[in-house]
């Protein structure tokens, strides 16, 4: 499929059906897969032959799914979880181990923050958080010997700072390790980071590829371009034996697909966080009208900033795609087609405005959700970040008062006129 433009990939990618199969991505709704001989069987648990045995591991919608995603962001392998949660925990610990380092940027998803924060630390894996605008030097200076990867977010979520990806993968490579990043606020329409020299891109699939917010999913997509064997001690766990399958080596197996069979067969097999083949197929739908929806939301949203832009009562506006706005210039660089849907903005009466003008709205619901169809707002401070104290807080990026605002695919003058009403009720 690679030779599509990315509309075409949206819809067609992943599912090839032959002469009497269906049109139609089916759900394969079946725990197991039936074998003739032992012998057959045996050999999948040697990883000699290919082939499905048990959903844990794999599934054929799950996989069509899987390949349409690699697809759109133009990865050799990828893999579905059942979270952006799980994969981006997968994405680490896939290469990282207790006693391992990891260096990310503050600007990240409140629950990435946490799990790389506290779970990771207490599983024995430390991070080092380095300011998204750190200076090369002092970026150099957070490697250690046993860093393992880099990660940061394309756009972050709710920070909305725009990822230097060159100075994160040249830092990154410099060591010997993968650049990891979160795309799922730009969405491989709006940016593919591969493009930009990082290795390994994960997805909350819950947001805009799903898109219709009916079910949490993730995806991990590997670029192929990462060379393992380069750095055969530091990978050893993808470069030498792994005796759970009679010392099969995966770069030597696999080749560019080593890192995704790995999480498949060992942490997928270990660990179980695979998406169900139901929410692929919805999955799938979502993915068919991205490139539509993902345009009218960058649309949508940069009408909504402009007029808040305009008015008042409003104290700041926080969009890459407004001209002036801080990372807009490297928005343009790397996303010039639309950023995301996404943007912040903060009320001149604070806090208390905030959620004044929050409980006023009709339209526009509070929710704990971003990136679908419907417009939402949000109270980061009081809601997907109550768990930070104020340093940490901002050093995420997240100002007490900011609203995240995630612009739906609504009329855009519907959505202004909600917003109007209830700014005009905190006087
Ligand atoms: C929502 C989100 C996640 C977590 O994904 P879930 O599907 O909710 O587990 C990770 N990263 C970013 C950028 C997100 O917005």
């Amino acid at each position: 499929m690679s030779d599509y433009k990315i509309e075409t990939k949206c819809i067609q990618s992943g599912w090839e059906p032959k002469k009497g199969e269906p049109r139609v991505v089916p759900v394969y709704q079946s725990t197991t897969f039936k074998y003739d001989t032992s012998d057959q069987m045996g050999r999948l648990f040697d990883l000699e032959d290919a082939g499905y045995f048990y959903t844990r591991l794999q599934n054929p919608t799950n996989d069509a799914v899987a390949a349409k995603i690699c697809d759109l962001e133009g990865g050799v392998a990828a893999m579905l979880t059942s979270s952006g949660q799980a994969a981006n925990f997968y994405a680490i610990m896939n290469i990282a181990e207790a006693g391992d380092h990891i260096i990310c940027t503050t600007a990240l998803y409140g629950g990435t923050f946490n799990l790389f924060a506290h779970t990771l630390r207490k599983m024995g894996v430390e991070a080092t958080f380095v300011d998204p605008e750190v200076s090369e030097e002092v970026l150099n200076a957070a490697f250690r010997e046993n860093t393992k990867a880099v990660f940061g977010e394309t756009i972050s979520n709710p920070s909305l700072v725009v990822l230097d990806f060159e100075k994160f993968s040249k830092a990154a490579h410099a060591h010997g390790v993968p650049l990891i990043v979160d795309n799922t606020f730009a969405t491989p329409i709006n940016c593919r980071p591969f493009e930009w020299g990082v290795d390994i891109v994960t997805h909350s699939t819950t947001k805009y590829m799903d898109g219709h917010a009916v079910c949490v999913g993730g995806a991990i997509v590997d670029s192929g371009n990462f060379d393992w064997d380069a750095h055969k001690d530091k990978f050893s766990c993808l470069t030498q034996p792994d005796e759970t399958y009679h010392g099969v080596v995966y770069t030597e197996r696999f080749g560019k697909g080593a890192y995704i069979t790995k999480a498949t067969v060992q942490l997928m097999r270990d660990l179980g966080s695979i998406q169900s083949p139901q929410n692929a197929f919805y999955l799938n739908i979502g993915l068919e009208t991205l490139h539509l929806r993902v345009a009218r939301h960058c649309e949508n949203a940069k009408a909504v900033a402009s007029w808040l832009r305009d008015n008042d009562k409003v104290a700041w506006v926080h969009c890459p795609m407004l001209e002036g706005d801080q990372y807009y210039e490297r928005a343009q660089k790397y996303m010039p087609n639309g950023a995301c849907g996404v943007l912040t903005f903060g009320l001149k009466g604070g806090r208390e405005a905030s959620i004044k003008m929050m409980d006023s709205l009709k339209l526009i619901a509070i929710v704990t959700h971003v990136a679908d169809s419907r417009s939402c707002v949000l109270h980061p401070a009081s809601h997907t970040h109550r768990q930070m104290n104020d340093q940490e807080l901002l050093e995420a990026g997240v100002q007490p008062d900011l609203i995240r605002f995630s612009v739906g695919i609504e009329n855009a003058e519907d959505i202004i006129a909600d917003l109007d009403q209830a700014l005009q009720q905190i006087g």
